[in-house]
């Protein structure tokens, strides 16, 4: 296979020389084999070996460490869990909901942790995450959010009215705005080369551009066919998010939906003053189809999300648009005037894995208790897919705990229906929150950018 160079995957992929790891060196005979190294796999791998360091365990990256989402991703460990809360609490009832959320709370603790313990240098900055209004329809749908919030025994959840979140990050299009202090931004592909460096002390395996062509699940042990070779394995963890359209039993479960990124020259004191956000906040907005938005180490605006992509059978590599792209630099400066003029240097994109119901799914697959995946964690994966690796650890070792009886553990996964049907839904269903959108913002004029 022919390898491009990754780095023109993401922006984040040229913050630090990576030299990538050997490819497998020929069979090999593992207890654990993990295939996918972005934060789910890594993760898994490492939680594994900190437990029982007594089993080997083995991850087989098709490309490079974060290759996939992992290395190209806004940065926001957040905890957003789904599409929203109303939308997990009519699909799972309050009571999920709340434990939805105390989960997420508890995931974007865990990499805090993580990159403390592990000295992970990823620019990490916790300054939480203010969801933004700029239409009357939006700030109810924040109001009634923060409310519901509230009645689930989340207080710390703030409404800020507009001078309040204008005097934190100064648009004049914002009409006010949901604080949550649990949220940090970050440098992605630093933190997954980070949680590769530490797996890798902890006594795992990564083996990089080795695809895995097929996994022979009945066979005992499981066989794992790479190019380079054949991996036995007495587990398997399928960690392979929106790339999962060669193994039909995942692809099933969710659809790879493409996202785009844009981000600007670093911004000097004439564009940022005016701005403010001395407090580095995540940014996001009260669409379906969010605009997520933040600022780097080195002061650039970083804006991605709107309209997104889905192609029919699945992933082809398409991974620029160029309307979306223009859409997004056109949204950054009607929202900040002081951006106009300013260089967009990096435009980017990756997909994210979309079950039906749009909340993440991961457990057994089959009933041999021999093969675990983890998908579905849609465009709020950075702190989730981290903390799975906790879940698939209790999984993988069979042992019960408060993890693995989380209701998105081992739920039933609505399918897709094979193509074209799969294509009617999937765009059915964006068109549906595209929809939504337009009607919360009309009147209002927000760039070409309406998704
Ligand atoms: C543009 C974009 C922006 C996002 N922004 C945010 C954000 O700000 N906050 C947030 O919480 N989430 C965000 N997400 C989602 C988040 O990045 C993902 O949920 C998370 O990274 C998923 O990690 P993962 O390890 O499960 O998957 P990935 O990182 O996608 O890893 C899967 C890996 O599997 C490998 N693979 C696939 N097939 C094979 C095979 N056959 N053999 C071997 N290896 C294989 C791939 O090469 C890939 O490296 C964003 C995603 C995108 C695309």
């Amino acid at each position: 296979m022919e390898h491009g160079d990754f780095r023109d995957k993401s922006y984040w992929l040229t913050t630090r020389a990576y030299e990538p790891g050997p490819p497998l060196p020929g069979d090999r005979t593992v207890d654990v084999a993990i295939v996918g190294g972005g934060y789910t796999g890594l993760s898994t791998a490492l939680e594994i070996r900190r437990a029982r360091p007594d089993l080997s365990v083995a991850v087989l990256e098709a490309e490079v460490v974060g290759f996939g989402a992992s290395g190209r991703n806004g940065g926001f460990a957040m905890t957003l869990f789904g599409l929203d809360l109303a939308v997990t609490a009519a699909r799972f009832g309050d009571a999920r909901a709340a434990e939805a959320h105390r989960h997420m709370r508890s995931a974007v603790d865990a990499v805090g942790e993580l990159v403390g313990r592990e000295r992970i240098d990823c620019d990490y900055t916790r300054g939480g995450l203010l969801v933004v209004g700029f239409t009357r329809a939006h700030v109810e749908r924040l109001e009634s959010e923060v409310e519901h919030f509230h009645r689930l025994g989340f207080g710390d959840i703030e409404l800020w009215d507009g001078a309040r979140v204008r005097a934190a990050v100064d648009s004049p299009r914002y009409l006010g705005a949901k604080h949550d202090p649990f949220c940090a931004v970050l440098n992605p592909a630093k933190l997954c080369w980070g949680l590769r460096d530490a797996a890798v002390r902890a006594g795992a395996t990564v083996y990089e551009r080795t695809p895995v062509a097929e996994v022979r699940l009945r066979e005992d042990p499981i066989r794992v066919v790479t190019p380079h070779g054949t991996v036995r394995a007495g587990k398997l963890v399928l960690a392979t998010n929106a790339f999962s359209r060669w193994l039909p039993a995942l692809h099933r479960k969710a659809a790879p939906v493409f996202t785009y990124v844009v981000m600007t020259e670093p911004l000097d004191t004439t564009r940022l003053g005016p701005i403010g956000w001395k407090g580095r906040q995540g940014i996001e907005d009260a669409r379906n189809l969010v605009h997520y938005y933040r600022l780097t180490a080195d002061d650039r605006l970083v804006m991605g999300g709107g309209a997104v992509n889905y192609f029919r059978g699945g992933l082809p590599g398409a991974d620029l648009d160029e309307r979306i792209h223009a859409d997004l630099e056109a949204h950054a400066r009607w929202l900040f005037p002081s951006l106009e003029g300013v260089r967009f240097t990096h435009r980017w994109g990756g997909p994210v894995s979309v079950p039906l119901d749009m909340a993440p799914a991961l457990g057994t697959l089959g009933d041999g208790g021999r093969v675990f995946y983890s998908l579905g964690c849609v465009g709020h994966g950075v702190s989730l897919s981290i903390k799975n690796g906790e879940v698939l650890r209790d999984l993988v070792l069979g042992e019960e705990s408060d993890l693995t009886r989380l209701f998105f553990v081992n739920r039933r996964v609505v399918p897709f229906p094979p193509e074209p049907l799969r294509w009617v839904l999937a765009h059915a269903i964006r068109d549906g929150l595209v929809l939504h959108d337009r009607w919360a913002e009309r009147g209002v004029r927000q760039g070409p950018g309406t998704g």
